[in-house]
């Protein structure tokens, strides 16, 4: 078979194009590691490496933000030397290795593996996702349907992934659910090196044209040695929580002035568009602070407050708060995207600024709904863990309105050159995000360690009931300045 032109893949008849597909697969054995590995650190850290609950979590924070921001590299290596493509495989490698390294020996290599992955996820999450906005033109109105598809794949991904490896962990071994890792991995790399063909020239590198392959080699070579050198120093500040103040504080303002400079090259249209994109991505970081609180107080609270019940059956409220929202974007996100085709075809659907300020009343929604289980509680501060899952289902509405239309804005509102930046820096506000998530969540947790489960239960909800608020200032300032937000994206839905 011959590789498409480009014109060919993005003139697919149909909702999707077939590529979409090798790349759900692909991304969702890589969410299921991800999102595996995500759901082991706390409970490995605890148990096997001999942490506290304090500094397990702050760990677990740094090690949460430090692969989120590497996306930001990732994203500009691709753009400049290696392209998508092979960007996507180096990241798959790394994480292959990442994985066998703590296989190998968990309690002593844990950290050198966790370096391999952090790396390897910034090489491969942010390039994946600009892959799957290049199958269209830019005008397609189908890309939104495309991309909420893609979310479901990363969905099944985290919804296996989270349930099974640390099962695997903690009645297997260690070394088993990391081995696991590898393998699965090595699924993610072989479903997309068999379609490889299939793209043609999306996510080339982009030296291909301008370059002598042994030039072209020697800049390539050369970024896979250089994410390898930089292992001791991402070693360091992984192991130090102070040092990841410190790069968070410094990392976002330094992009920002990256972006600035990269933006001498584009004219003023190109420009305003992407000020319209760090403006989306600044209200990410919001969304994220206040929905990750789902991996912090949130599991706390499905600890200590919900009743291990769900309609009469007995379950886990921690696996509840794990699963509930995968489950919701499982079985809606397909769905939210052909409604969103549904609602174009008909000329109505609202522009991408209203949907993020949909995305924030919804969060504001369940938020509010979990201020509310403080009325269903008993004296002993157990409530209702049926109030508490109807809240996850009206937030994840909201997660559809703003997380798979941020990934097809990025890749709509950003000149081709700098795309790989652009979708980095969208992670990166998630990065932010779970760093602001972890202050938050420690500002609602009570301090008195002897304070009553009623009290602990007054103290959440009242910051759930905070939160909320703010939700909703959020997504009324954004469908206020959406007319605003609208002149800059010229054009652009
Ligand atoms: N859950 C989504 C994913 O894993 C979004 C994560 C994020 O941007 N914070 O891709």
């Amino acid at each position: 078979m011959n590789a498409p032109t480009l014109t060919e893949i993005r003139s697919f008849k149909g909702t999707y194009p077939k590529q979409l597909v090798y790349l759900f697969g692909t991304e969702m054995w890589e969410r299921f590691c991800f999102y595996g590995m995500r759901g082991m650190l706390t409970v490995f850290m605890v148990t096997q490496l001999g942490l506290g609950d304090r500094e397990a979590n702050l760990q677990y924070g740094a090690i949460q933000a430090f692969v989120y921001a590497f996306t930001f590299l990732g994203g500009v290596f691709a753009d400049k030397i290696l392209g998508f493509q092979k960007s996507l495989v180096w990241g798959a490698l790394l994480m292959i290795a990442g994985g066998f390294t703590i296989a190998a020996a968990p309690t002593e290599l844990f950290y050198i593996g966790i370096c391999f992955t952090i790396i390897g996820t910034g090489f491969f999450k942010p390039n994946i996702s600009t892959m799957v906005g290049q199958l269209y033109h830019t005008d397609d109105h189908r890309r939104d349907a495309g991309f909420g598809l893609f979310y479901m794949g990363i969905n099944i991904g985290a919804f296996l992934g989270g349930l099974l490896m640390v099962w695997v962990g903690k009645e297997y071994s260690w070394r088993a659910a990391f081995a696991l890792v590898g393998v699965v991995m090595i699924i993610s790399l072989i479903n997309f090196a068999l379609r490889r063909r299939s793209f043609g020239p999306i996510g080339l590198s982009p030296l291909h044209a301008d370059l002598p392959a042994s030039r072209r080699r020697i800049y390539e070579w050369g970024t896979y040695a250089g994410s390898l050198a930089v292992i001791p120093l991402i070693l360091l500040m992984v192991t130090n929580t102070a040092y990841t103040d410190l790069f968070m504080y410094t990392i976002g303002p330094l992009t920002l002035v990256y972006l600035a400079w990269e933006m001498r090259q584009f004219g003023r249209e190109e420009n305003l568009r992407l000020l319209a994109a760090l403006v989306f991505i600044f209200f990410s970081v919001l969304f994220w602070a206040f929905f990750e609180q789902s991996g912090g107080s949130l599991s706390l609270f499905a600890l200590n407050n919900l009743r291990p019940t769900l309609f009469g059956m007995p379950v886990d409220p921690n696996s509840v708060n794990n699963a509930a929202n995968s489950l919701f974007v499982i079985a809606f996100s397909a769905l939210a995207g052909l409604f969103w085709l549904w609602l174009s075809k008909r000329k109505i659907e609202p522009n991408s600024v209203v949907k993020f300020g949909l995305g924030f009343l919804f969060l504001a929604g369940g938020f509010y709904i979990f201020k509310s289980t403080l009325g269903f509680a008993d004296e002993n501060g157990i409530t209702s863990t049926e109030v508490f899952t109807l809240a996850w289902f009206v937030i994840t509405f909201g997660e559809l309105a703003l997380s798979p239309i941020g990934l097809s804005l990025m890749t709509k509102l950003s000149p081709v050159r700098i795309q790989g930046l652009m979708m980095g820096m969208w992670f990166l506000a998630s990065a932010y995000g779970q760093y602001a998530a972890g202050l938050l969540g420690a500002g609602m947790s009570a301090e008195d360690p002897g304070a009553t489960n009623y009290a602990k239960l007054q103290l959440y909800t009242d910051g759930y009931g905070q939160l909320g608020f703010y939700a909703l200032l959020a997504g009324v300032a954004l469908i206020l300045i959406s007319p605003l937000v609208r002149k800059l994206m010229r054009g652009i839905h």
